[in-house]
Protein backbone atom coordinates (compact mmCIF):
# COMPACT_ATOMS: atom_id res chain seq x y z
CA UNK A 1 0.00 0.00 0.00
CA UNK A 2 1.37 3.34 -1.38
CA UNK A 3 1.86 6.00 1.46
CA UNK A 4 1.65 9.64 0.12
CA UNK A 5 4.38 12.84 1.39
CA UNK A 6 3.70 16.27 1.45
CA UNK A 7 5.99 18.46 -0.29
CA UNK A 8 8.26 20.86 1.68
CA UNK A 9 11.37 22.84 0.78
CA UNK A 10 11.73 20.54 -2.35
CA UNK A 11 11.62 17.29 -0.42
CA UNK A 12 8.55 14.29 0.20
CA UNK A 13 7.84 14.66 3.88
CA UNK A 14 5.73 12.71 6.01
CA UNK A 15 3.14 15.05 7.92
CA UNK A 16 4.13 16.13 11.56
CA UNK A 17 1.00 15.02 13.19
CA UNK A 18 2.41 10.71 12.02
CA UNK A 19 -0.76 10.93 11.18
CA UNK A 20 -2.35 9.66 8.06
CA UNK A 21 -5.70 8.67 5.95
CA UNK A 22 -7.30 6.27 4.05
CA UNK A 23 -6.74 6.82 0.08
CA UNK A 24 -9.77 4.77 -1.29
CA UNK A 25 -10.05 3.54 -4.86
CA UNK A 26 -13.80 4.17 -5.40
CA UNK A 27 -14.14 1.99 -8.53
CA UNK A 28 -13.75 -1.14 -6.17
CA UNK A 29 -14.18 0.10 -2.44
CA UNK A 30 -11.00 -1.04 -1.45
CA UNK A 31 -8.43 1.12 0.64
CA UNK A 32 -4.93 1.07 -1.50
CA UNK A 33 -2.84 3.90 0.16
CA UNK A 34 -2.31 6.41 2.73
CA UNK A 35 -2.80 10.23 2.73
CA UNK A 36 -0.27 12.44 5.21
CA UNK A 37 -3.17 14.23 7.94
CA UNK A 38 -0.99 17.67 7.54
CA UNK A 39 -2.34 20.70 10.07
CA UNK A 40 -1.12 24.04 10.99
CA UNK A 41 2.46 22.58 11.85
CA UNK A 42 3.21 21.52 8.59
CA UNK A 43 1.59 25.29 6.90
CA UNK A 44 3.62 27.04 9.35
CA UNK A 45 6.64 24.96 7.57
CA UNK A 46 5.83 25.84 4.20
CA UNK A 47 5.32 29.23 4.78
CA UNK A 48 8.97 29.52 6.30
CA UNK A 49 10.50 27.67 3.49
CA UNK A 50 8.70 29.84 0.91
CA UNK A 51 9.23 33.02 2.84
CA UNK A 52 13.26 31.66 2.50
CA UNK A 53 12.69 30.97 -1.50
CA UNK A 54 10.21 33.85 -2.29
CA UNK A 55 13.05 36.58 -2.95
CA UNK A 56 14.67 34.53 -5.59
CA UNK A 57 11.65 33.50 -7.48
CA UNK A 58 10.34 36.74 -7.58
CA UNK A 59 13.84 37.86 -9.12
CA UNK A 60 14.03 35.65 -11.53
CA UNK A 61 12.83 36.50 -15.22
CA UNK A 62 10.08 35.62 -16.62
CA UNK A 63 11.67 33.26 -19.35
CA UNK A 64 13.38 31.41 -16.23
CA UNK A 65 10.75 30.47 -14.70
CA UNK A 66 8.74 30.08 -17.69
CA UNK A 67 11.82 27.58 -18.73
CA UNK A 68 10.89 25.32 -15.91
CA UNK A 69 7.70 25.61 -15.95
CA UNK A 70 7.53 23.91 -19.51
CA UNK A 71 10.12 21.07 -18.03
CA UNK A 72 6.81 20.08 -15.83
CA UNK A 73 4.66 20.36 -18.59
CA UNK A 74 7.28 18.02 -20.71
CA UNK A 75 7.23 15.77 -17.85
CA UNK A 76 3.66 16.09 -17.19
CA UNK A 77 3.74 14.70 -20.80
CA UNK A 78 6.10 12.05 -20.78
CA UNK A 79 4.38 10.30 -18.10
CA UNK A 80 0.58 10.60 -19.59
CA UNK A 81 -0.03 6.99 -18.93
CA UNK A 82 0.87 6.37 -15.35
CA UNK A 83 -0.53 9.94 -14.61
CA UNK A 84 -3.61 8.78 -16.38
CA UNK A 85 -3.78 5.71 -14.88
CA UNK A 86 -3.83 7.15 -11.11
CA UNK A 87 -6.14 9.80 -11.86
CA UNK A 88 -8.81 7.05 -13.11
CA UNK A 89 -7.79 5.02 -9.96
CA UNK A 90 -7.58 7.50 -7.51
CA UNK A 91 -11.16 9.19 -8.70
CA UNK A 92 -13.01 6.79 -10.72
CA UNK A 93 -13.16 8.13 -14.09
CA UNK A 94 -12.95 6.32 -17.47
CA UNK A 95 -9.11 5.85 -17.82
CA UNK A 96 -9.98 7.19 -21.82
CA UNK A 97 -11.24 10.38 -20.12
CA UNK A 98 -8.16 11.03 -17.92
CA UNK A 99 -6.15 10.30 -20.99
CA UNK A 100 -7.57 12.51 -23.01
CA UNK A 101 -8.36 15.51 -20.94
CA UNK A 102 -7.42 15.67 -17.57
CA UNK A 103 -3.76 14.97 -17.65
CA UNK A 104 -3.11 16.55 -21.15
CA UNK A 105 -5.20 19.71 -19.57
CA UNK A 106 -2.61 19.93 -16.72
CA UNK A 107 0.73 19.68 -19.09
CA UNK A 108 -1.45 22.72 -21.57
CA UNK A 109 -1.91 24.81 -18.00
CA UNK A 110 1.76 24.90 -17.22
CA UNK A 111 2.89 25.52 -20.46
CA UNK A 112 0.08 28.03 -21.64
CA UNK A 113 1.21 29.93 -18.40
CA UNK A 114 4.51 29.47 -18.86
CA UNK A 115 4.11 30.89 -22.34
CA UNK A 116 1.63 34.02 -20.90
CA UNK A 117 3.81 35.34 -18.76
CA UNK A 118 6.70 36.05 -21.33
CA UNK A 119 3.97 38.26 -23.19
CA UNK A 120 2.34 39.64 -19.90
CA UNK A 121 2.65 43.42 -19.85
CA UNK A 122 1.42 46.32 -17.61
CA UNK A 123 -0.22 49.29 -18.30
CA UNK A 124 0.54 53.23 -18.37
CA UNK A 125 -1.62 56.02 -18.98
CA UNK A 126 -0.39 59.53 -20.25
CA UNK A 127 -1.88 62.38 -18.60
CA UNK A 128 -1.27 64.79 -21.56
CA UNK A 129 2.00 66.86 -21.09
CA UNK A 130 1.64 66.89 -17.41
CA UNK A 131 2.52 63.34 -16.06
CA UNK A 132 2.58 59.77 -16.83
CA UNK A 133 1.59 56.45 -15.28
CA UNK A 134 2.64 53.35 -15.40
CA UNK A 135 1.33 50.37 -12.88
CA UNK A 136 3.92 47.28 -11.87
CA UNK A 137 2.33 44.44 -11.27
CA UNK A 138 4.51 42.82 -8.61
CA UNK A 139 4.09 38.97 -6.93
CA UNK A 140 1.93 39.04 -4.20
CA UNK A 141 4.18 36.62 -1.94
CA UNK A 142 2.94 33.33 -1.04
CA UNK A 143 -0.73 32.65 -1.90
CA UNK A 144 -2.45 29.50 -1.45
CA UNK A 145 -4.24 26.84 -3.59
CA UNK A 146 -7.08 24.76 -2.95
CA UNK A 147 -8.68 22.71 -5.66
CA UNK A 148 -11.34 19.71 -5.51
CA UNK A 149 -11.93 16.27 -6.43
CA UNK A 150 -14.45 16.38 -9.88
CA UNK A 151 -10.63 17.08 -12.52
CA UNK A 152 -8.18 16.53 -9.24
CA UNK A 153 -4.60 17.41 -11.42
CA UNK A 154 -6.39 19.67 -14.18
CA UNK A 155 -7.90 21.94 -11.46
CA UNK A 156 -4.88 21.79 -9.04
CA UNK A 157 -2.34 22.94 -12.27
CA UNK A 158 -4.69 25.55 -13.42
CA UNK A 159 -4.51 27.75 -10.18
CA UNK A 160 -0.48 26.59 -9.30
CA UNK A 161 0.59 27.46 -12.90
CA UNK A 162 -0.37 30.89 -13.24
CA UNK A 163 0.59 31.82 -9.44
CA UNK A 164 4.14 30.55 -10.11
CA UNK A 165 4.55 31.97 -13.21
CA UNK A 166 3.40 35.79 -11.44
CA UNK A 167 6.46 34.94 -9.33
CA UNK A 168 4.70 33.82 -6.47
CA UNK A 169 5.50 31.31 -4.13
CA UNK A 170 2.48 28.22 -3.42
CA UNK A 171 1.29 26.39 -0.71
CA UNK A 172 -1.01 23.90 -2.32
CA UNK A 173 -3.45 21.92 -0.71
CA UNK A 174 -5.31 19.08 -3.40
CA UNK A 175 -9.11 17.07 -2.58
CA UNK A 176 -7.69 14.37 0.38
CA UNK A 177 -10.17 12.38 -1.65
CA UNK A 178 -7.80 12.60 -4.91
CA UNK A 179 -4.52 13.48 -3.74
CA UNK A 180 -2.44 10.95 -6.09
CA UNK A 181 -1.73 13.04 -8.88
CA UNK A 182 -0.93 16.25 -7.01
CA UNK A 183 1.98 13.54 -4.92
CA UNK A 184 3.11 12.43 -8.39
CA UNK A 185 3.12 16.35 -9.41
CA UNK A 186 5.61 16.81 -6.33
CA UNK A 187 8.20 14.15 -8.24
CA UNK A 188 7.87 15.81 -11.30
CA UNK A 189 8.35 19.30 -10.25
CA UNK A 190 11.83 17.99 -7.90
CA UNK A 191 12.80 16.20 -11.25
CA UNK A 192 12.21 19.89 -13.45
CA UNK A 193 14.66 21.53 -11.23
CA UNK A 194 11.93 23.78 -9.52
CA UNK A 195 13.72 25.49 -6.34
CA UNK A 196 12.93 24.38 -3.32
CA UNK A 197 10.39 25.99 -1.17
CA UNK A 198 8.80 27.72 -4.75
CA UNK A 199 5.71 25.02 -4.53
CA UNK A 200 4.62 23.14 -1.53
CA UNK A 201 1.75 20.71 -1.50
CA UNK A 202 0.32 19.48 1.25
CA UNK A 203 -2.61 16.64 2.23
CA UNK A 204 -5.03 16.35 4.89
CA UNK A 205 -8.32 17.45 5.38
CA UNK A 206 -10.20 20.68 4.35
CA UNK A 207 -11.19 21.36 7.78
CA UNK A 208 -7.52 20.90 9.31
CA UNK A 209 -4.62 21.81 6.88
CA UNK A 210 -6.97 23.66 4.32
CA UNK A 211 -8.23 25.72 6.86
CA UNK A 212 -4.65 26.59 8.54
CA UNK A 213 -3.82 27.65 4.98
CA UNK A 214 -6.75 30.13 4.68
CA UNK A 215 -6.07 31.26 8.36
CA UNK A 216 -2.22 31.71 8.07
CA UNK A 217 -0.94 35.41 8.26
CA UNK A 218 1.29 35.46 5.64
CA UNK A 219 -0.17 33.72 2.97
CA UNK A 220 -1.48 36.37 1.52
CA UNK A 221 -4.53 35.28 -0.97
CA UNK A 222 -6.37 32.20 -1.74
CA UNK A 223 -7.50 30.77 -4.85
CA UNK A 224 -10.17 28.26 -4.32
CA UNK A 225 -12.61 25.91 -6.18
CA UNK A 226 -15.11 23.83 -4.50
CA UNK A 227 -18.34 23.45 -3.08
CA UNK A 228 -20.65 27.00 -2.82
CA UNK A 229 -20.76 26.13 1.15
CA UNK A 230 -16.94 25.87 1.57
CA UNK A 231 -16.70 28.99 -0.26
CA UNK A 232 -18.51 30.45 2.12
CA UNK A 233 -16.71 29.57 5.09
CA UNK A 234 -13.31 30.40 3.48
CA UNK A 235 -14.47 33.86 2.33
CA UNK A 236 -15.75 34.40 5.74
CA UNK A 237 -12.14 33.43 7.18
CA UNK A 238 -10.11 35.25 4.64
CA UNK A 239 -12.29 38.63 4.15
CA UNK A 240 -11.57 40.07 7.51
CA UNK A 241 -7.79 39.11 6.98
CA UNK A 242 -8.18 41.72 3.51
CA UNK A 243 -6.75 38.53 1.99
CA UNK A 244 -7.00 38.16 -1.96
CA UNK A 245 -9.79 36.31 -3.00
CA UNK A 246 -10.83 33.87 -5.98
CA UNK A 247 -13.63 31.49 -5.38
CA UNK A 248 -15.08 29.22 -8.36
CA UNK A 249 -17.73 27.24 -6.69
CA UNK A 250 -21.01 25.27 -7.50
CA UNK A 251 -23.45 25.29 -10.47
CA UNK A 252 -26.80 24.31 -11.66
CA UNK A 253 -26.33 24.90 -14.88
CA UNK A 254 -29.04 25.20 -17.98
CA UNK A 255 -28.81 23.81 -21.61
CA UNK A 256 -31.44 25.57 -23.82
CA UNK A 257 -32.43 23.32 -26.82
CA UNK A 258 -34.34 25.16 -29.59
CA UNK A 259 -36.38 24.01 -32.38
CA UNK A 260 -33.82 24.79 -35.03
CA UNK A 261 -30.63 23.22 -33.75
CA UNK A 262 -29.03 20.20 -35.38
CA UNK A 263 -30.71 17.63 -33.80
CA UNK A 264 -27.82 15.08 -34.29
CA UNK A 265 -25.35 17.31 -32.78
CA UNK A 266 -27.14 19.17 -29.78
CA UNK A 267 -27.75 15.13 -28.74
CA UNK A 268 -24.95 14.53 -28.52
CA UNK A 269 -23.85 17.31 -27.29
CA UNK A 270 -26.48 17.51 -24.58
CA UNK A 271 -25.73 13.91 -23.72
CA UNK A 272 -21.90 14.70 -22.49
CA UNK A 273 -22.59 18.57 -21.24
CA UNK A 274 -24.99 16.22 -18.25
CA UNK A 275 -22.85 13.01 -18.30
CA UNK A 276 -19.36 13.46 -18.94
CA UNK A 277 -17.18 12.55 -16.14
CA UNK A 278 -20.38 10.93 -14.17
CA UNK A 279 -21.62 14.52 -14.22
CA UNK A 280 -19.36 15.44 -11.82
CA UNK A 281 -17.95 18.89 -13.45
CA UNK A 282 -18.86 22.28 -11.95
CA UNK A 283 -19.76 23.02 -15.83
CA UNK A 284 -22.25 20.05 -16.22
CA UNK A 285 -25.84 21.20 -17.88
CA UNK A 286 -28.14 19.37 -15.39
CA UNK A 287 -30.77 21.40 -16.58
CA UNK A 288 -32.20 20.67 -19.88
CA UNK A 289 -35.24 22.39 -21.31
CA UNK A 290 -36.14 21.90 -24.84
CA UNK A 291 -38.75 23.80 -26.81
CA UNK A 292 -42.14 22.38 -26.76
CA UNK A 293 -42.45 21.58 -30.94
CA UNK A 294 -39.34 18.69 -30.43
CA UNK A 295 -39.60 17.63 -27.18
CA UNK A 296 -41.06 14.80 -27.81
CA UNK A 297 -38.27 13.22 -30.98
CA UNK A 298 -35.22 15.39 -29.12
CA UNK A 299 -36.18 13.58 -25.52
CA UNK A 300 -36.76 10.10 -27.42
CA UNK A 301 -33.05 10.32 -28.75
CA UNK A 302 -31.53 11.95 -25.70
CA UNK A 303 -32.83 8.47 -23.99
CA UNK A 304 -31.90 6.51 -26.42
CA UNK A 305 -28.50 7.62 -26.03
CA UNK A 306 -28.42 7.49 -22.39
CA UNK A 307 -29.72 4.08 -21.91
CA UNK A 308 -27.25 3.23 -24.69
CA UNK A 309 -23.80 4.81 -22.24
CA UNK A 310 -21.88 1.62 -20.78
CA UNK A 311 -20.94 2.15 -16.88
CA UNK A 312 -18.52 0.37 -14.99
CA UNK A 313 -14.68 -0.32 -14.69
CA UNK A 314 -13.09 2.54 -15.83
CA UNK A 315 -10.24 0.76 -16.87
CA UNK A 316 -11.97 -0.41 -19.48
CA UNK A 317 -13.26 1.06 -22.42
CA UNK A 318 -16.69 2.49 -20.85
CA UNK A 319 -18.43 6.38 -20.98
CA UNK A 320 -19.28 6.05 -17.38
CA UNK A 321 -16.81 5.19 -14.29
CA UNK A 322 -17.69 5.36 -10.75
CA UNK A 323 -18.56 8.57 -8.30
CA UNK A 324 -15.64 9.62 -6.55
CA UNK A 325 -16.67 8.45 -3.33
CA UNK A 326 -19.48 5.91 -1.04
CA UNK A 327 -20.93 9.37 0.58
CA UNK A 328 -20.80 10.80 -2.94
CA UNK A 329 -22.94 8.12 -4.35
CA UNK A 330 -25.17 7.87 -1.46
CA UNK A 331 -25.78 11.75 -1.66
CA UNK A 332 -26.40 11.75 -5.38
CA UNK A 333 -28.94 8.21 -4.85
CA UNK A 334 -30.61 11.02 -2.02
CA UNK A 335 -31.13 13.47 -4.42
CA UNK A 336 -32.60 10.95 -6.84
CA UNK A 337 -35.51 9.86 -4.24
CA UNK A 338 -36.10 13.16 -3.39
CA UNK A 339 -37.04 14.15 -6.92
CA UNK A 340 -39.69 11.49 -7.17
CA UNK A 341 -40.92 12.24 -4.33
CA UNK A 342 -41.32 15.96 -5.43
CA UNK A 343 -43.38 14.07 -8.45
CA UNK A 344 -40.89 13.74 -10.74
CA UNK A 345 -40.70 11.01 -13.53
CA UNK A 346 -37.30 8.73 -13.59
CA UNK A 347 -37.09 8.04 -17.25
CA UNK A 348 -33.79 6.07 -17.19
CA UNK A 349 -31.67 4.92 -14.58
CA UNK A 350 -32.31 5.58 -10.97
CA UNK A 351 -30.90 3.04 -9.34
CA UNK A 352 -27.11 2.44 -7.82
CA UNK A 353 -25.40 -0.22 -10.66
CA UNK A 354 -23.44 -2.76 -9.16
CA UNK A 355 -21.01 -4.65 -12.20
CA UNK A 356 -19.45 -8.11 -12.00
CA UNK A 357 -16.13 -8.92 -10.73
CA UNK A 358 -13.81 -6.35 -9.87
CA UNK A 359 -15.29 -3.54 -9.20
CA UNK A 360 -18.85 -5.28 -7.39
CA UNK A 361 -18.00 -2.97 -4.26
CA UNK A 362 -17.44 0.50 -6.68
CA UNK A 363 -19.94 3.35 -6.40
CA UNK A 364 -21.55 3.40 -9.57
CA UNK A 365 -25.06 4.88 -10.69
CA UNK A 366 -26.89 4.65 -13.49
CA UNK A 367 -27.00 8.40 -16.00
CA UNK A 368 -30.54 9.53 -15.02
CA UNK A 369 -32.51 11.62 -16.75
CA UNK A 370 -35.73 12.77 -15.16
CA UNK A 371 -38.57 14.80 -16.05
CA UNK A 372 -42.08 16.63 -14.80
CA UNK A 373 -40.62 18.71 -12.40
CA UNK A 374 -41.00 22.35 -12.56
CA UNK A 375 -38.32 25.25 -11.70
CA UNK A 376 -39.12 25.52 -8.11
CA UNK A 377 -38.16 22.17 -6.27
CA UNK A 378 -34.94 21.09 -4.82
CA UNK A 379 -33.95 19.12 -7.67
CA UNK A 380 -33.76 21.66 -9.91
CA UNK A 381 -32.76 24.29 -7.51
CA UNK A 382 -29.42 22.62 -5.92
CA UNK A 383 -26.12 20.72 -7.17
CA UNK A 384 -26.09 17.34 -7.31
CA UNK A 385 -22.85 17.31 -8.56
CA UNK A 386 -23.49 13.60 -10.31
CA UNK A 387 -25.09 11.66 -13.75
CA UNK A 388 -28.65 13.27 -12.95
CA UNK A 389 -30.38 15.85 -15.27
CA UNK A 390 -34.11 17.11 -15.60
CA UNK A 391 -35.95 17.57 -18.82
CA UNK A 392 -38.15 20.14 -19.43
CA UNK A 393 -40.29 21.79 -22.06
CA UNK A 394 -40.38 25.65 -22.94
CA UNK A 395 -42.54 27.72 -25.46
CA UNK A 396 -41.26 30.50 -26.21
CA UNK A 397 -37.26 31.97 -25.98
CA UNK A 398 -38.22 34.60 -22.90
CA UNK A 399 -39.69 31.47 -20.93
CA UNK A 400 -36.47 29.67 -21.64
CA UNK A 401 -33.86 32.50 -20.52
CA UNK A 402 -36.24 32.76 -17.47
CA UNK A 403 -36.03 28.91 -16.35
CA UNK A 404 -32.40 28.94 -17.04
CA UNK A 405 -31.83 32.21 -15.05
CA UNK A 406 -34.26 30.82 -12.23
CA UNK A 407 -31.39 29.89 -9.57
CA UNK A 408 -29.09 31.46 -7.22
CA UNK A 409 -26.29 29.85 -9.50
CA UNK A 410 -24.23 31.66 -12.35
CA UNK A 411 -21.92 29.14 -13.70
CA UNK A 412 -22.47 28.10 -17.09
CA UNK A 413 -24.91 28.01 -19.70
CA UNK A 414 -25.12 26.26 -23.03
CA UNK A 415 -27.74 27.56 -26.03
CA UNK A 416 -28.38 25.19 -29.09
CA UNK A 417 -29.73 26.61 -31.91
CA UNK A 418 -28.14 27.32 -35.49
CA UNK A 419 -30.32 30.47 -35.34
CA UNK A 420 -27.23 33.42 -35.00
CA UNK A 421 -29.30 35.94 -33.69
CA UNK A 422 -31.35 34.18 -31.17
CA UNK A 423 -27.95 32.62 -30.14
CA UNK A 424 -26.70 36.27 -29.75
CA UNK A 425 -30.21 37.65 -28.32
CA UNK A 426 -30.52 34.52 -25.35
CA UNK A 427 -26.43 34.39 -24.42
CA UNK A 428 -26.24 38.09 -23.84
CA UNK A 429 -29.96 37.87 -21.24
CA UNK A 430 -28.51 34.87 -19.53
CA UNK A 431 -27.05 35.85 -16.59
CA UNK A 432 -23.94 33.38 -16.41
CA UNK A 433 -19.79 33.63 -15.94
CA UNK A 434 -20.12 31.44 -19.56
CA UNK A 435 -22.33 30.93 -22.24
CA UNK A 436 -21.62 28.18 -24.94
CA UNK A 437 -22.93 28.17 -28.09
CA UNK A 438 -23.51 25.11 -29.98
CA UNK A 439 -20.87 23.15 -27.64
CA UNK A 440 -19.89 22.52 -24.09
CA UNK A 441 -16.68 22.45 -22.68
CA UNK A 442 -15.00 24.26 -25.53
CA UNK A 443 -11.99 25.68 -23.39
CA UNK A 444 -9.87 28.54 -24.37
CA UNK A 445 -7.25 28.94 -21.54
CA UNK A 446 -7.16 32.86 -22.65
CA UNK A 447 -10.62 33.55 -21.89
CA UNK A 448 -12.37 34.70 -18.51
CA UNK A 449 -13.46 31.43 -16.26
CA UNK A 450 -15.61 31.90 -13.49
CA UNK A 451 -19.18 32.36 -12.49
CA UNK A 452 -21.94 34.96 -11.18
CA UNK A 453 -24.35 34.70 -8.07
CA UNK A 454 -23.38 31.57 -5.82
CA UNK A 455 -20.94 30.44 -8.32
CA UNK A 456 -17.94 32.43 -7.25
CA UNK A 457 -16.34 35.34 -7.17
CA UNK A 458 -13.19 36.70 -9.83
CA UNK A 459 -12.01 35.03 -12.89
CA UNK A 460 -9.63 32.76 -13.97
CA UNK A 461 -7.51 31.95 -16.81
CA UNK A 462 -5.47 34.41 -19.17
CA UNK A 463 -4.97 37.32 -17.94
CA UNK A 464 -7.36 37.32 -15.28
CA UNK A 465 -5.34 34.95 -13.82
CA UNK A 466 -1.67 36.99 -14.26
CA UNK A 467 -3.93 40.05 -12.70
CA UNK A 468 -5.22 38.00 -9.38
CA UNK A 469 -1.87 36.21 -8.81
CA UNK A 470 -0.16 40.08 -8.78
CA UNK A 471 -0.69 43.03 -7.04
CA UNK A 472 -1.30 46.29 -9.08
CA UNK A 473 1.07 49.41 -8.06
CA UNK A 474 0.36 52.71 -10.04
CA UNK A 475 3.52 55.31 -10.26
CA UNK A 476 2.87 58.45 -11.55
CA UNK A 477 5.35 60.82 -12.64
CA UNK A 478 5.16 64.33 -12.90
CA UNK A 479 7.19 65.58 -15.97
P1 LIG B 1 -15.26 20.94 -1.24
O1 LIG B 1 -15.69 22.33 -1.09
O2 LIG B 1 -15.74 19.93 -0.28
O3 LIG B 1 -13.67 20.81 -1.19
C1 LIG B 1 -12.82 21.52 -2.06
C2 LIG B 1 -11.46 21.66 -1.42
O4 LIG B 1 -11.57 22.49 -0.28
C3 LIG B 1 -10.86 20.35 -0.93
O5 LIG B 1 -9.46 20.36 -1.13
C4 LIG B 1 -11.18 20.38 0.56
O6 LIG B 1 -10.30 19.63 1.34
C5 LIG B 1 -11.03 21.86 0.85
N1 LIG B 1 -11.76 22.34 2.03
C6 LIG B 1 -12.89 21.86 2.56
N2 LIG B 1 -13.24 22.57 3.66
C7 LIG B 1 -12.30 23.53 3.81
C8 LIG B 1 -12.11 24.56 4.75
N3 LIG B 1 -12.94 24.77 5.77
N4 LIG B 1 -11.03 25.37 4.62
C9 LIG B 1 -10.18 25.20 3.58
N5 LIG B 1 -10.31 24.21 2.67
C10 LIG B 1 -11.36 23.39 2.77
O7 LIG B 1 -15.62 20.55 -2.74
P2 LIG B 1 -15.49 19.12 -3.44
O8 LIG B 1 -16.58 18.26 -2.90
O9 LIG B 1 -14.08 18.66 -3.38
O10 LIG B 1 -15.78 19.51 -4.96
C11 LIG B 1 -17.05 19.58 -5.51
C12 LIG B 1 -17.53 21.00 -5.60
O11 LIG B 1 -16.59 21.80 -6.31
C13 LIG B 1 -18.84 21.15 -6.36
O12 LIG B 1 -19.69 22.02 -5.68
C14 LIG B 1 -18.40 21.75 -7.69
O13 LIG B 1 -19.40 22.46 -8.35
C15 LIG B 1 -17.28 22.61 -7.28
N6 LIG B 1 -16.41 22.89 -8.42
C16 LIG B 1 -16.40 24.16 -8.95
C17 LIG B 1 -15.61 24.44 -10.05
C18 LIG B 1 -15.57 25.82 -10.68
O14 LIG B 1 -14.65 26.08 -11.44
N7 LIG B 1 -16.50 26.69 -10.39
C19 LIG B 1 -14.82 23.43 -10.61
C20 LIG B 1 -14.86 22.16 -10.04
C21 LIG B 1 -15.66 21.90 -8.94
Amino acid sequence: METLANYIGGELVAPQSGTYLDNINPATGAVYGRIPRSGEADVDNAVAVAERAQATWQATLPEQRAAIMERIADLIEQNLEVLAAAESEDNGKPLALAKTVDIPRAASNFRFFARAITQFASESHAMGEAAINYTLRDPIGIVGCISPWNLPLYLFTWKIAPALAAGNCVIAKPSEVTPKTAFMLSILCIEAGLPAGVLNILHGLGNEVGNAIVVHPKIKAISFTGGTVTGANIASLAAPKFKKLSLELGGKNPTLVFANCDMEKTVEGVARAAFANQGQICLCGSRIYVEKSIYPEFSRRLLDKVRGMRVGDPSTPVEQGALVSQAHMEKVLAAIDSARKEGGTVLCGGERIVPEGRCANGYFVAPTLIEGLPLNCETNQQEIFGPVATLQAFETEQEAVALANGTDYGLAASVWSEDLRQSHRVAKQLEFGIVWVNCWLQRDLRTPFGGVKNSGVGREGGLEALRFFTEPKNVCINY
